[in-house]
């Protein structure tokens, strides 16, 4: 089944037609600027190997849609020879608050419930409607399946979703964790199941998706116990730019020392903070490790390791921690782009923890980077397995929707 994978942001449309039948992506692209100057197209045509970025103007996202089938279905460019040969579309939604635990046909009474995720995730939900919208103007007849960065996370147990706040919070604002990167820990902790070759009820895994944006999960029995990002995406270890845990009492304290609005707070904490505010010179860690291999002399040197090395004992926390609250722990995968790239943190990560069995396979480790199949970085006689598996949530929205489409 050809399936269109959207992922639609307020300004931006990412986009890969897949056949879910021989897991190929015939074409990719992004569409950036919608609805501001300068709007254009980069796409790419994966099985000749075209690549085309066009300025065209898009003056909302069904503009968008629109060029991407013309895209699509063009001679020269395109991957297929008419819009009859999409099935169906599926799209990447980040909040699906405690309504959906699964992905999900769009209907009138879906697309209501959505409206009230706005909540949760304003800017995301806005652009994910806006998306759907936009499909809908330009393919009114293609079904289209809504999949969300919480559903896999619906699992966990109050204890591991409660705050302990005053309970009617919970109950009056739905304020409790939620956990997103959700379709990438659900695709490697699947990817890992299968590698482990035991029944999948009793496997245990730590899967740590380390990105611009990062978070570990504790998937015990292929299903989440816990999950380090919270109520929101802030939660959990330090990311490029967002804090990750911190006091929450620091928050009222840092607004009044340098007299802060909640706004000025909030962009602290999301844009200002992590790598970026450690570091004072890139949230990128390719930046960072680029200080760190120049060693002591470089001026940046200090900051960068510091912030790797914050890094690496939150994720060693949330590692033993999770393997704490499983009773256990058979595997650790890394994913996502510092996780499938960065050799460094993961050895700073798997060392001296011999303790609770992960031994690293160093050359292996080293050997690890853009590969494009899991790959195992534990020795032989390590107790707990570690891979890198490369994540891929465009294939979990594809495969969804074509499951959910072809049972219609
Ligand atoms: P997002 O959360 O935006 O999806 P990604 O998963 O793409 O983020 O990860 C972006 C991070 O991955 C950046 O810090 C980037 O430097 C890092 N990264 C990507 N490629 C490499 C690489 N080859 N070596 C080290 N880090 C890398």
């Amino acid at each position: 089944m050809n399936i269109l994978v959207v992922n639609a942001g307020s300004s931006s449309l990412k986009y890969q037609l897949i056949d879910t039948d021989t897991n190929i992506v015939g074409a990719k692209g992004i569409c950036e600027r919608i609805g501001m100057d300068g709007s254009l197209i980069e796409h790419k045509q994966l099985v000749k190997g075209l690549k085309a970025k066009l300025a065209s103007p898009m003056k909302d996202h069904a503009d968008a849609m629109k060029l991407v089938v013309e895209y699509l279905t063009d001679a020269e460019d395109g991957c297929i020879s008419s819009m009859n040969e999409i099935q169906a579309i599926g799209h990447r939604v980040v909040h699906g608050g405690a309504f959906f635990s699964g992905s999900i046909l769009m209907t009138e009474d879906v697309l209501e419930k959505l409206e009230l995720c706005k909540e949760f995730a304003p800017l995301h939900t806005v652009a994910h409607l806006m998306g759907i919208k936009g499909c809908l103007e330009i393919m009114p007849d293609k079904p289209q399946v809504l999949v969300f960065d919480t559903a896999f996370h619906q699992t966990m147990e109050p204890e591991a979703y409660i705050y302990a706040l005053p309970y009617e919070y919970y109950e009056k604002h739905g304020i409790r964790r939620y956990g997103m990167h959700g379709t990438s820990h659900r695709f490697v902790s699947g990817e890992m199941i299968k590698l482990l070759g035991k029944p999948a009820e009793e496997t245990k895994i730590v899967t740590c998706h380390i990105g611009n944006g990062s978070s570990v999960s504790a998937v015990k029995g292929g299903k989440v116990m816990d999950t380090s990002m919270g109520f929101t995406p802030l939660a959990g270890v330090e990311m490029g730019t967002r804090c990750g845990d911190i006091d929450p009492a620091l928050v009222l304290y840092i607004m009044d020392k340098e007299g802060l609005s909640t706004d000025e707070m909030n962009n602290v904490m999301n844009k200002k903070s992590g790598f970026l505010g450690v570091t004072g010179f890139s949230s990128d860690s390719r930046d960072i490790e680029d200080a760190i291999k120049a060693g002591p002399t470089d001026p940046n040197y200090e900051k960068a390791m510091l912030a790797v090395n914050i890094l690496k004992h939150g994720l060693k926390k949330y590692i033993g921690s999770y393997a704490s609250i499983m009773n256990g722990l058979d595997a650790v995968v890394f994913t996502a782009g510092i996780g499938e790239n960065s050799p460094m943190l993961r050895e700073l990560v798997c060392s001296n923890m011999e303790y609770l069995g992960i031994e690293l396979d160093k050359q292996a480790n080293e050997r690890a980077f853009r590969c494009s199949d899991p790959t195992r970085i534990s020795t032989d006689s390590s107790k707990v397995t570690v891979y890198v598996i490369p994540t891929n949530e465009e294939l979990v929205i594809a495969k969804d929707t074509a499951a959910i489409v072809a049972s219609l």
